[in-house]
């Protein structure tokens, strides 16, 4: 049974579930808010580049598109830690070889919108702004922003990706019964800065890297961009001591940025355009429950799961759900709808609710544990066990490196890990006394503990 699906916003999930949906023979009609980015040269979004990793992958070898975009992608194989003193450090994210990729957002979302125009079952209207859905009846009024007319949409089922603000879930949560919903901020905002090419067009700082200046409550990072430039992102709480809300004037800026970034400053010549150009933009978390209502719409994406963006796996995490959705219309019919989704719902919210907490725990880590002696010692112990038990994977190798172990599946085993490490790091000299039975009995628990 061939279905018409209304797919609410063209973003990187929108466009890629509409490819999955088309390839099955659906009819697809994919409304998009905003012009068409391939036409006018619009920023894609907040963020420039995002670190795409295996999950993400996954994801886009279903559309036939992850060769494509390794070929425009930077790997960063670690972190290139910028200490307070000058002196710089560098963390592997997993073995060698292993990495994460720099991609731009708006290069990635033109590939998946060209791709999905390349489908006579997929049509993006651009200009199109979903205003509400009727859950029960899947109706959908989508506002004409350029004649300013409202179109009346009468689809077999609504999808949801329009984005951590959805329209299509406010519908869902003001016309169902027990949806639960939340809503938090985190004390911290981004502004974005950039790093331009130097005078031959090429890199200022080492190319394969994300470049993090840990500072405690706050940090700056860096991903490198093909034309060398890297786009900068200053994490930095709203209110207090060192805040945004004490940063106004031109003076404070170049003072607070001197004394913090100081070997980055002399890289950013236009750091006070950029501070003034670009917003200070606040971090939301979304919880929801459940995704979908029956077989009429349903949620994915950061419509589903919005989380702070300190593990780089919002997309990531888009991307997978996008795969479970096929796998699922795969197993359970694609006349089974209400199945789908109420299974999609059921398996994937656990996972959105672990990575909303990974991602969060991985702001404290960034910002301040990257340059916390006691960290790098946990590092270097969970480092040596995976050398020498191939089999044990870190937390950060389960989700980054790991597609086939759920967010949910790794979370718990982080949290199994935590309680071994935290436990070889307080024995002193652990490195040297590596092969006592005291280290190794400890060792050993961690590992059958998996
Ligand atoms: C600073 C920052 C850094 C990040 N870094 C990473 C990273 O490194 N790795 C990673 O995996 N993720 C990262 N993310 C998260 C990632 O950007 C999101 O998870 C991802 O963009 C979600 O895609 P989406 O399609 O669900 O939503 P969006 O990208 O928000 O797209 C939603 C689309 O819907 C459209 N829309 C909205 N409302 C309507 C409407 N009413 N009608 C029609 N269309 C509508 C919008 O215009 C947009 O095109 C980062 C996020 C931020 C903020």
């Amino acid at each position: 049974m061939k279905k018409q699906i209304d797919v609410m916003g063209s973003g990187l999930i929108g466009s890629l579930v509409s490819i999955y949906l088309a390839k099955r023979g659906h009819e697809v009609n994919l409304f998009e808010r905003r012009v068409d980015m391939r036409k006018n040269r619009i920023s894609a979004g907040r963020s420039i580049n995002l670190a795409l990793s295996d999950r993400g992958f996954r994801g886009l070898a279903g559309a036939g598109l992850q060769d494509a975009i390794r070929e425009i992608a930077i790997p960063m194989y670690g972190r290139q830690i910028h200490h307070m003193d000058g002196s710089q450090s560098f963390q592997p994210y997993g073995k060698e070889g292993q990495a994460i990729y720099s991609v731009s957002r708006g290069g990635i979302n033109m590939r998946l919108m060209e791709l999905a125009d390349q489908y006579p079952n997929i049509k993006i209207h651009f200009e199109h702004r979903c205003v509400e859905v009727d859950p029960k009846s899947a109706k959908a009024k989508v506002l004409n922003e350029a004649s300013g007319e409202v179109v009346e949409r009468t689809p077999d089922i609504v999808i949801g990706a329009d984005g951590a603000f959805s329209p299509v879930r406010h519908s869902l949560q003001t016309k169902t019964d027990r949806f639960d919903y939340s809503q938090t901020y985190i004390e911290s905002g981004y502004k974005e800065l950039v790093i331009p090419p130097d005078a031959n067009g090429g890199f200022q700082m080492e190319k394969t890297a994300l470049h993090i200046w840990p500072r405690k409550s706050f940090m700056l990072i860096a991903l490198p961009n093909l034309d060398g430039s890297f786009t900068c992102t200053l994490f930095l709480p709203f209110e207090g001591e060192v805040s945004f809300s004490k940063l106004n004037t031109d003076q404070e800026i170049t003072a607070f940025m001197q004394e913090y970034f100081a070997d980055a400053l002399p890289m950013m010549p236009g750091y006070l355009e950029d501070w003034h150009a670009n917003p200070t933009s606040s971090l939301s978390i979304v919880r929801c429950n459940p995704w979908n209502y029956k077989d009429k719409v349903c949620l994915i994406g950061d419509a589903a799961h919005a989380i702070v963006p300190f593990y780089g796996q919002g997309m990531n995490c888009g991307f997978e759900d996008c795969v479970v959705l096929d796998e699922l219309m795969e197993s359970l019919g694609d006349d089974n709808w209400t199945e789908v989704f109420n299974n999609f719902s059921r398996l994937r919210k656990p996972n959105g609710d672990a990575v909303a907490q990974l991602a969060l725990d991985n702001f404290i880590e960034m910002r301040d544990k990257t340059g916390d002696p006691k960290f790098l010692l946990r590092k270097q112990i969970e480092s040596r066990i995976s050398k020498e038990n191939p089999s044990f994977l870190s937390l950060y190798a389960q989700v980054t490196f790991s597609p086939h172990i759920s967010y949910a599946q790794a979370y718990q085993a982080g949290q199994r890990h935590d309680h071994y490490l935290n436990e070889l790091a307080s024995i002193e000299q652990v490195m040297d006394k590596w092969n006592t039975p005291e280290v190794q009995s400890i060792i050993r628990d961690l590992l059958s503990a998996e």
